[in-house]
């Protein structure tokens, strides 16, 4: 039988790891130390490339250039041990649904 919950299982199988990164994280900001990623053009990355008036505007960051990332802590953990966030929203809720009953 398939687990009927597979991202809250694997949230709970990786948890000692997923400390293990967080402190790390906190110790790599403590020390201001931020991640960044190389801008790639066409790979998903570009942001709207569309003007306030509906005009196409070239991409404006530069391929040899180390931007910020946008993305949560969580986000990049999830990706990390495989676990879809969304799926995972959907089990949490399930479950709580189904304690309500
Ligand atoms: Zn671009």
């Amino acid at each position: 039988m398939s687990e009927p919950n597979p991202n809250c299982a694997k949230l709970l199988e990786v948890a000692a790891q997923r400390d293990t990164l967080e402190a790390f994280l906190d110790f790599l900001d403590a020390r201001s130390i931020r991640l960044g990623a190389y801008h790639e053009h066409g790979a998903g990355a570009c942001e709207s490339n569309l003007s306030w008036d509906g005009r196409y505007v070239e991409c404006a960051k530069s391929e040899d250039r180390l931007y910020p990332v946008s993305f949560t802590r969580d986000a990049l953990l999830y990706e990390f041990f495989g676990i879809d966030a969304v799926a995972l929203e959907a089990e949490r809720r399930a479950l709580l649904d189904g304690l309500r009953r």
